[in-house]
């Protein structure tokens, strides 16, 4: 019988899976798809995150941040907000004393920097998927599609927003389809490697700018989803001069090397645990990815979640309801407020009332006067 089951290796079951084998746990991880090795010669992945300190915390207490940083990521130190570049507010790694804010890294590096951090005692089913799980008061049984079956005394879904162990497990959604959708385009910039992200809001849907090493970036265009169909169908050339006709001046001139769009959806899980079963990350929560939450809030559920068993112990998890409910009351509220957030982000910038329009402004001219203000915001992106 395993200690824990973690089902989707992906960023934020890979580095839970690395962390607590490190720890002695006898630990299983299920994964759908191995991820594909890293080169130096390809070309960078389009799925990138913006990854905050706090994730970089945990990361390196496993090991996997310093193989993200043997791989490749790219720093920023500063990050602006804007409707109009001229009105542009910046909040800086220096103003807190900070060498950056964060870093960007593509998806694919990280997941990769944490699979290298398995110890031999990991036990990896890949590909593999689960499709039953059954649960009695001492543990929990998977069958997985190629017939083996797993016993664990707690299991972790981390299998991503369409999580199949939560449809198992019956645990509800609630959440909605956003109108927005968005184009994600890596593209070569004439300008030299960049240390600042930056977004200008507008009433379609942001825009926003994320280095990448060397004279590279990506770029995020939010607009209504056949519009951002529309976009991803052109091709590279005539992409280009989409964006860089509605992109601010800044950018600069770039050249698209492929692009593609996402559908936007929240999604909350009405409960983050039902017996044996516990969920974390985007099976446990989706969200607007307009200020490059996601997956820092899957680390800190996480963090939270290796905490609290280790601190428990193995013996924690005979009954491990008192762990898992301490778990739902910390992560969950936390998660709503920052879903929340982006919802009012989401809202309010992509109102006309002139009413909006003006507390809006309003807003962003107080974050860009006040020090104290600025030194928060800048301070709560770290993490
Ligand atoms: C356009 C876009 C931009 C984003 N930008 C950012 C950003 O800048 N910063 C940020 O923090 N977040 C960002 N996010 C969000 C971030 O990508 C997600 O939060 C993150 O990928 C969630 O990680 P995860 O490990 O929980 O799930 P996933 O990455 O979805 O991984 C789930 C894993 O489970 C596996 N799996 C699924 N089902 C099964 C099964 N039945 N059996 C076995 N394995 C299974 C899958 O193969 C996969 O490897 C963005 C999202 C989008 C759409």
């Amino acid at each position: 019988m395993f200690d824990l089951t973690v089902v989707g290796g992906g960023m934020v079951g890979a580095s839970i899976a690395a962390y607590m084998a490190q720890q002695g746990w006898q630990v299983a991880l299920v994964e759908a798809q191995r991820p594909e090795p890293y080169e130096a010669s390809q070309p960078a992945d389009l799925r990138v995150s913006a990854i905050s300190q706090r994730s970089q915390q945990w990361l390196e207490q496993s090991g996997a941040w310093q193989a993200v940083a043997a791989m490749r990521l790219c720093p920023y130190r500063r990050l602006q907000a804007f409707e109009r570049p001229e009105h542009s507010v910046e909040f800086s790694a220096a103003s807190i004393e900070q060498s950056e804010l964060g870093h960007i890294v593509e998806n694919r590096v990280l997941q990769l920097a944490c699979w290298q951090q398995f110890p031999e005692s990991l036990q990896l089913f890949c590909p593999a998927r689960v499709t039953a799980l059954h649960q009695d008061a001492d543990s929990a049984q998977l069958t997985l599609d190629n017939g083996n079956l797993l016993r664990s005394r707690l299991v972790i879904a981390a299998d991503g927003a369409r999580s199949t162990l939560r449809q198992l497990a019956g645990i509800g959604t609630r959440g909605w389809r956003y109108a927005q959708g968005c184009l994600v385009a890596h593209v070569r910039t004439e300008q030299p490697q960049q240390d600042v992200t930056w977004q200008q809001f507008t009433e379609t849907g942001p825009k926003a700018f994320l280095p990448l090493p060397g004279q590279q970036g990506s770029l995020v265009w939010y607009h209504s989803v056949p519009k951002v169909q529309q976009l991803a169908a052109l091709s590279p050339a005539a992409l280009s001069q989409a964006i860089m006709a509605a992109f601010p001046a800044q950018l600069g001139t770039i050249e698209v090397q492929r692009a593609t769009w996402f559908p936007l959806q929240r999604l909350h899980a009405l409960s983050y645990y039902q017996q044996r079963l516990v969920l974390v990350g985007d099976a446990a929560h989706a969200i607007h990815p307009m200020a490059g939450q996601g997956v820092n809030l899957g680390f800190a559920d996480g963090a939270l979640l290796c905490q609290l068993l280790q601190q428990g112990g193995v013996a924690a998890l005979q009954q491990p309801q008192a762990l898992l409910k301490r778990y739902q009351q910390q992560r969950q509220p936390q998660n709503w407020l920052m879903m929340s957030s982006m919802d009012a982000l989401y809202h309010g910038f992509g109102s006309r009332w002139p009413l909006v329009r003006q507390l809006r402004q309003l807003g962003l001219m107080l974050a860009g006067r006040s020090s104290l203000l600025k030194n928060l915001v800048t301070r709560y992106a770290t993490g």
